[in-house]
């Protein structure tokens, strides 16, 4: 497997790959580790959980440039995602004991009966991820399966093996047995032998389109399966939001790591009386932003981590122009070695475009003029999915009114692209089953067992 450069297509390393035999193997030695973990007590596994974070810390500025080298995120934004890493990290290490501490819910009659509630690990569970936030998306899972007391088999992205690597290095230096945490490396071959193993959760984080092979794979096998998926999250700017703060804060939402995030910005919808100003706003603060060399600290856009997606872009500007968008700025490849796309922003757009239906995941972004809330509210519901969606408007009962509306996981007031340790991280549709983040992302590792106890 090669590792290259997207800033230049230079090649990085190359790494052999997991094949089936490898999996399997890795495979059983997790399987045997596993119970002693288990048996570890939630102490000791907080222990090192926390000492890996403080590995983290003490090697941000080596981690952020192999990140920036493999993915080509500027390097500001990928120290970025280790500084907020810190802050995930202390969550669950501060609510996984609480969220599992087993539970009385019966003890009406004492001596007679009693019910309760513990938490039990899954076992051994697969973990295949994206490679656009590999500390949050991987993190979102194997920290708090590893605090519940499962063993994790740890496919990173054939795009993020390197930061892959080191997290499997660092979690080892910080007291996990090495067969608890494996990590695989590979690409697509390599997951699909991994979710061939009898494992007993498959913990998923990448595009709607693997995400059904593997929900399809599993289906007859009766394990738990999370599934964090795409998006095409929509904003919608109110008449009575100030202009140039809507367009700067989503400007940056479509814009952030080349439009690559999950939550990215992917429809924008304004309303008629404020969109001529929004978008010029919005295109001015585009045109501003610094592109260029990733490892230099002062870039905010880099190139675009997968070449394919070039193409996906190209054909959605193209097919968006042809059905009658107008072109603000950008629009077509960068002409250099690697994966550089322009910060595109096309208006006058509508649903007939795969701009506004399928997901870009790049720096490209499309602003529609709505009459009003009713159309707007109708045109954020017209997708597949529904990860994340957002409302500017200084008037909360009516962001409220709108959101409540929204069929999506989380929603936003006057901000967008954002995630929280606390709150749970789920989408609706093609964005995915199940909930990482927050207390139900930490008993999603966990099967919730009933005791009925009479003691005579
Ligand atoms: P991808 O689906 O191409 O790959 C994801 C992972 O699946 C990789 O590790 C890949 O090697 C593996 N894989 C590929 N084929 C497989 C198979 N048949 N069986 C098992 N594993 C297989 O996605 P990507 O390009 O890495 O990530 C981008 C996508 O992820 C976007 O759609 C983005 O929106 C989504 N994403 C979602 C979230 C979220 O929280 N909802 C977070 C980050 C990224």
């Amino acid at each position: 497997m090669k590792i290259l450069n997207p800033a230049d297509g230079s090649l990085i390393r190359e790494l052999a790959d997991d094949d089936a035999q490898a999996v399997a193997a890795k495979y059983a030695r997790a399987r045997a580790a596993q119970p002693a973990w288990a048996a570890v007590p939630m102490e000791g596994r907080i222990a090192a959980i926390d000492t890996f974070k403080k590995i983290i810390e003490k090697k941000k500025n080596t981690l952020a440039e192999t990140l920036t080298r493999e993915t080509g995120k500027p390097v500001a934004q990928a120290r970025n995602e280790l500084n907020a890493l810190a802050g995930r990290i202390d969550f669950f290490l501060q609510k996984t004991q609480a969220a599992l501490a087993p539970e009385t819910v019966l003890d009406d009659a004492p001596g007679k009966l009693a019910e309760r509630i513990t938490h039990e690990p899954l076992g051994v569970v697969a973990n295949i991820s994206a490679w656009n936030y590999p500390y949050f998306v991987g993190s979102n899972v194997f920290v708090p399966a590893l605090l519940a007391g499962n063993a994790v088999l740890y496919k990173p992205s054939e795009f993020a093996s390197l930061t892959g690597l080191a997290i499997g290095e660092m979690l080892h230096a910080a007291g996990v047995p090495a067969d608890v945490f494996c990590v695989l490396t590979g690409a697509g071959a390599t997951g699909a032998a991994l979710v061939d193993q009898a494992v007993d959760g498959v913990f998923f984080t990448g595009s709607y389109a693997t995400g059904a092979r593997i929900a399809a794979a599993c289906a007859p096998r009766m394990v738990k399966l999370q599934l964090e998926l795409g998006g095409k999250d929509p904003s919608y700017v109110c008449e009575d939001a100030d202009v140039k703060t809507a367009a700067e804060s989503l400007a940056d939402g479509a814009m952030y790591n080349a439009g690559q995030s999950c939550c990215s910005v992917e429809r924008i919808y304004v309303h008629e009386r404020s969109y001529d100003s929004f978008i010029a706003a919005f295109a001015a603060t585009v045109k501003g932003f610094r592109a260029g060399d990733p490892m230099d600290e002062a870039t905010y856009l880099g190139p675009l981590a997968r070449s394919p997606q070039l193409a996906t872009l190209e054909r959605q500007v193209a097919d968006a122009v042809a059905k009658g968008a107008k072109l603000l700025t950008g629009g077509k490849r960068v002409a250099r070695p690697g994966n550089w796309f322009e910060a595109t922003v096309l208006s006058n757009v509508d649903h007939r475009m795969e701009l506004m239906r399928e997901e870009s995941f790049g720096p490209v972004i499309g602003i529609q003029k709505v009459a009003g809330d009713e159309e707007a509210t109708r045109l954020m519901n017209d997708t597949e999915y529904g990860l994340t969606a957002g409302v500017y408007t200084p008037d909360e009962a009516r962001a409220r009114r709108i959101l409540a509306q929204v069929r999506s996981g989380s929603v936003y007031w006057n901000c967008c692209d954002r995630v929280s340790p606390r709150l749970p991280w789920s989408g609706v549709g093609h964005s995915g089953v199940g909930v990482t983040l927050s207390t139900y992302g930490i008993q999603a590792f966990t099967r919730p067992k009933a005791w009925h106890l009479r003691a005579v």
